[in-house]
């Protein structure tokens, strides 16, 4: 049995997350559920990201505090989580004391290792305001790709981290003014120390997938930039160094530790205060994180370097499983320009399920992937509904109408019963093996492959013809079908929790989460005479028309 950290990338809570950015929480889920049904040792942990200047944007522009408007999109996303069965072991905020103690300790220990200095810098400042612009509070174009909407802590189109000075023709978020500069004393990590370690830690690494090795090599060739620890913002973490009062913690720099905060407050939660450090300083336990490609300096990079400043031992990232983007209709998701789908409207066009089942079919593991409704449709009516759904309403339906709802015994395999059982007990292993490679669209894939092998086997054998000349070759095949409806709802219930639920309901045997493992997918353990439950169908066609 090995241990395991499985970290999804911290929705930002200035709105309700969209599918770009749920898409990492539903990977961790299902990562998770994986790992436990192989009977590994496991804690899931993520939480809201709610510090930072896009928060204070949008509280201003609603007239409400941050804290205001944080309480309410956590409470929010939290029961969303709920409703798309997202269970993870801990999803807390950043504002949690636990996180907020955290940082804290952590920062006053990475200050005394001799890893933070301070230095007057020039920063951007609005004259009509009165107040500092760092990061969002400012935006200009992009002085290395020409985007125009660039933003001052990192640029979206080419996903350079910026220096808001850097800017060309920047302005005031708030007014439009035209920024002045101004000084201020502000806190630094020495990330530049880090270089070389990391690069030895990052080209030893092979579990990285390749945009993220490729990226973080070539930001160390350009060279690390010492990285600013310290804003003059209110909303915040306040900065435990001495002569920083009044500043706190840049969010990136503390919402990256929430990993290890969340462990901390699951230990506490559960009553075993002490059971993080069993995860976090066992060089065994594998850290996974799922992320997207715009997050990789901050996993790949900084939040190693920050572990690495205290001297404590920390397990690092052992994956990093960055996707590409998720675009709408060949466009960026964007708040401001409304383009995109929100998981709580989501949820007004097709149950939960059917969304974890398309976002996982479309995740852009290798290129950037484009949703479109069209698209959506048919991953719902001809993979869910035609093969999957289909193979497992038909074999039950069969046995309910022709053998009494009892799993009938079966006689001698002939060929085809014996290609079929072999692609059975090959199942838990093929699919099995793209999970632990982090393919898991290749993964989800697989197991409706198998559902389609099933459709085969009965339309080959036609059981509703042979049930009048052989009753006993109808038997068998049904017997079988039956054990690969088994097989498919154990290997479907990471993805598709609900459905395996369902399943495993119909087919009138335990709960597939409590009392399977992942290996037993891969045996025919359904006895003859056991007798099956009701049979309805899985899934039901949808149509979204009216939004193409
Ligand atoms: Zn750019
Ligand atoms: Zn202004």
């Amino acid at each position: 049995m090995g241990k395991w950290i499985v970290n999804a990338a911290w929705p930002y809570v200035n709105t309700v997350p969209h599918l770009g950015t749920f898409i990492h929480l539903l990977c961790a889920d299902v990562y998770a559920r994986y790992l436990r049904l192989k009977g590994e040792d496991v804690i899931a942990v993520t939480g809201s990201d709610e510090h930072g200047t896009p928060i204070e944007v949008e509280a201003i522009r609603k007239g409400i505090s941050p804290k205001h408007l944080t309480d309410e999109y956590h409470s929010i996303i939290c029961a969303l989580l709920e409703k798309y069965n997202i269970r993870l072991d801990n999803y807390t905020r950043t504002e949690s004391p636990v996180h907020v103690r955290f940082t804290q300790e952590f920062y006053r220990k990475v200050y005394e290792n001799g890893y933070v200095y301070t230095q007057s810098v020039n920063l951007p400042y609005c004259p009509e305001d009165q107040r500092f612009l760092p990061d969002r509070f400012v935006e200009g174009t992009c002085p290395h790709c020409g985007y125009e909407a660039a933003r001052g802590d990192q640029c979206d189109s080419c996903g350079r981290v910026l220096d808001p000075l850097e800017l060309i023709a920047s302005r005031c978020v708030f007014c439009g003014a035209t920024p002045t500069v101004k000084s201020s004393t502000h806190w630094f990590f020495d990330l530049p120390k880090f270089r070389g370690k990391l690069r030895t830690i990052i080209q030893a690494n092979k579990q990285l997938p390749e945009n993220a090795r490729n990226f973080s090599l070539r930001w160390l060739e350009e060279g690390l930039k010492p990285r600013a620890l310290t804003r003059d913002n209110k909303w915040g973490i306040p900065a435990p160094f001495p002569g920083a009062e009044g500043k706190t913690i840049y969010v990136w720099l503390e919402a990256v530790l929430g990993y290890v905060s969340a462990s901390i407050e699951w230990a506490e939660k559960s009553g075993k205060p002490e059971a993080w450090k069993d995860f976090w300083f066992d060089k065994e336990t594998r850290n996974v994180h799922f992320i997207g490609k715009d997050n990789i300096p901050f996993h790949v990079i900084i939040f190693p370097a920050l572990l690495l400043a205290t001297h404590d031992d920390y397990v690092l990232p052992w994956q990093v499983s960055s996707t590409e983007f998720i675009l709408f209709d060949g466009q960026k998701f964007s708040k401001s320009k409304r383009i995109g789908i929100w998981i709580d409207e989501a949820l007004n066009v097709a149950p939960a399920e059917y969304w974890r089942y398309v976002l996982i079919a479309i995740r852009p593991e290798a290129r950037d992937a484009n949703f479109t409704w069209r698209d959506f449709e048919t991953h719902i009516n001809t993979e869910l509904n035609d093969v999957l759904g289909n193979f497992v309403h038909r074999t039950l339906t069969f046995i309910c109408s022709h053998f009494d709802s009892r799993i009938p015994a079966s006689c001698e395999l002939v060929e085809l019963d014996q290609k079929l059982k072999e692609e059975l007990e090959a199942a838990p292993g093929r699919v099995g093996l793209l999970l632990d490679q982090f393919q898991l669209k290749g993964a989800l894939s697989a197991v409706v492959d198998l559902a389609r092998v099933g459709n085969q086997y009965l339309s080959e054998r036609e059981p509703w013809h042979l049930i009048s000349t052989d009753k006993a070759r109808t038997a068998t095949t049904l017997f079988l079908a039956a054990q690969l409806v088994r097989t498919i709802g154990i290997l479907i219930s990471p993805f598709l929790p609900e459905t395996a639920q369902r399943i495993a309901d119909q087919l009138n045997v335990d709960q597939v989460a409590t009392t399977q493992r992942w290996s037993d997918a891969g045996v025919l353990d359904l006895k003859p005479g056991h007798v099956i439950g009701r049979p309805e169908p899985l899934f039901h066609k949808i149509s979204t028309s009216a939004r193409t």
